[in-house]
């Protein structure tokens, strides 16, 4: 077993198990990441569409994202690729 410190859940990962976002998981007492290098959404976007106000207007912006998250939103609109199936065993 092992405690992940990622963030403010701090939870207790027992070998093999994961955290509650889905993303770490522990072998042998050390905690690793799941989602390290794996992309569970990748999309070209206008950059309109950002957060970005009038940063190089009608240019596009690529955004990489995985699996893990320590939240449980209902209306996000990641809701269904934000976490692994592992985090709902
Ligand atoms: S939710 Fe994930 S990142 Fe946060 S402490 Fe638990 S295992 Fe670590």
């Amino acid at each position: 077993m092992g405690r992940c410190n990622v963030c403010f859940r701090h939870c207790e990962i027992g070998d093999g198990k994961v955290g509650f976002c889905g993303a770490r998981t522990c072998e042998d007492g050390t905690v690793k990441a799941l989602n390290y290098g794996r992309v569970s959404s990748i999309a070209l976007d206008p950059v309109e569409k950002k957060p970005l106000a009038r940063f190089c207007p009608g240019s596009y912006v690529l955004s990489v994202g995985s699996f893990g998250c320590n939240l449980r939103c209902p209306f996000c609109q990641n809701n269904e690729i934000s976490w692994s199936d592992e985090a709902f065993e």
